[in-house]
């Protein structure tokens, strides 16, 4: 939900990165840095010894060179891992090769259902799953840029082609997952091992910013990219996290934003973090479906990119709080894994996130995920009721989650179909 970000965004500029921090090593960089060794140097063995894996490698930058510019000096030969757009779930008699550059400006597939990143497993595979876990731990809480980033910590899994240069990020994700003792023990039964990942300390207060760091940063690309039809900004429409956490990505890049807004339905503070940053807000008469016909009208007129919840390039920035996880509890697998759900789309970049973490070795099981609606606004809840037999939009009725008030959900079909494979319960609180 909504924090007073503005607040919190303008005190982080207070903090100015220690120079000296780095000068306590005198070692050349390594040019390249620690992603591009061989699969055959990124052992086990190489990294559990006490010598420092390859990205904490220290080095003195110069004071006039940002962390920018230091990155593109140390960037290295390109690796050779790709991602695409791919119709998912596929269509029945669907084009079986449809896929489409993550440079097209593109929105849905040829049968006009969802689209999905994929990413090139088999070059992924190359290195053992140690390497990656060794690699993203290497880089957690550091300055270096992007991997300061928990997004952008694992940059191979998210956008694996996207220049360092064109990345759009307020260091979000690396949130704390923390043991809710008391809650357990005294509300849950005893239960001694209950964690929660707080997602929501983040610079606009949810975790929308996880998405909207990838999605900004590709567009941020895209602007730079001679294309026939330049992009003039984005635009959402949206009440609440999406439009805080859009507003926020775009003013730091310096990209125009556009938010359509429902007349008198948002509260303050929902209005107040677009506006603060700067966005264009367009308070409309008509409810949030309305908002979201026009919008939609809008970006296919006018070169404006939409950064509504089908987008599927933020599932890819949000996949990474599951791998986070992982990481925090020491690459060990949590029992169940509970995501509230709205439009689905979290609960799928969970899936996703451990899925590939499992498919390319890091961990050797994914958790059950269980997705947790609002009573008021449960569409999946009554569709799995339903044995999984038919869905059923509804109007979402009012709940204080007002986050997840949604009755029928943008992707339902992403969410079905690994819940088909996850999920063993249902729940509806
Ligand atoms: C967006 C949001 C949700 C719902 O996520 P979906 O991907 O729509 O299911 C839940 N909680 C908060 C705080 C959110 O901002």
């Amino acid at each position: 939900m909504p924090t007073s970000a503005a607040a919190a965004s303008s005190l982080s500029l207070l903090f100015l990165h220690p120079h000296s921090r780095h000068s306590s090593a005198h070692r050349r960089p390594v040019r390249g840095g620690p992603h591009l060794r061989l699969p055959a140097r990124a052992s086990r063995a190489r990294c559990a010894s006490s010598d420092a894996p390859a990205t904490a490698t220290k080095h003195r930058r110069p004071a006039e060179e940002n962390i920018r510019e230091e990155a593109a000096r140390l960037r290295g030969p390109v690796q050779g891992f790709s991602a695409w757009y791919e119709p998912f779930p596929p269509a029945p008699g669907g084009d079986p090769n449809e896929r489409y550059s993550l440079d097209e400006v593109v929105y849905r597939s040829s049968s006009g259902g969802l689209l999905d990143v994929r990413h090139d497993m088999e070059a992924l595979a190359r290195y053992p799953g140690s390497y990656w876990r060794d690699l993203f731990d290497s880089r957690v809480g550091r300055t270096a840029w992007p991997y300061g980033s928990g997004v952008w910590s694992k940059k191979e899994f998210v956008l694996p082609e996207i220049d360092s240069d064109h990345i759009v990020s307020l260091f979000e994700g690396n949130s704390n997952l923390f043991w809710a003792e008391r809650l357990g023990r005294e509300h849950l039964g005893g239960m001694n091992d209950l964690w929660v990942k707080h997602c929501g300390i983040s610079h606009t207060g949810s975790f929308k910013d996880l998405g909207m760091t990838v999605l900004v940063s590709q567009v941020n690309r895209l602007r730079r990219a001679p294309l026939s039809r330049p992009i003039a900004g984005v635009g959402c429409a949206s009440t609440g996290d999406t439009s805080a956490a859009l507003s926020a990505y775009c003013a730091a890049a310096g990209i125009p934003a556009i938010v359509f807004l429902p007349a008198d339905r948002i509260s303050l503070q929902q209005l107040i973090q677009p506006i603060a940053n700067g966005a264009t807000v367009l308070s409309l008469d008509t409810d949030f479906d309305g908002c979201m016909r026009l919008i939609r009208e809008v970006t296919a007129e006018l070169p404006i990119y939409l950064a509504n919840s089908l987008n599927s390039l933020r599932l890819e920035g949000q996949k990474t709080a599951a791998i986070e996880i992982l990481q925090q509890f020491n690459w060990q697998v949590p029992d169940w894994v509970i995501v509230p759900g709205g439009n689905l789309g979290n609960i799928y970049a969970f899936y996703k996130g451990f899925e590939m973490c499992r498919v390319l070795g890091l961990v050797d099981r994914v958790p059950r995920l269980v997705c947790a609606q609002a009573a008021n606004a449960n569409p999946l809840y009554r569709y799995y009721k339903s044995g999984w037999t038919e869905f059923q939009p509804q109007v979402a009725e009012t709940t204080f989650a007002s986050a997840i008030q949604i009755g029928d959900p943008v992707s339902v079909d992403r969410a079905g179909l690994h819940l088909l494979l996850c999920l063993s319960s249902g729940t509806s609180v």
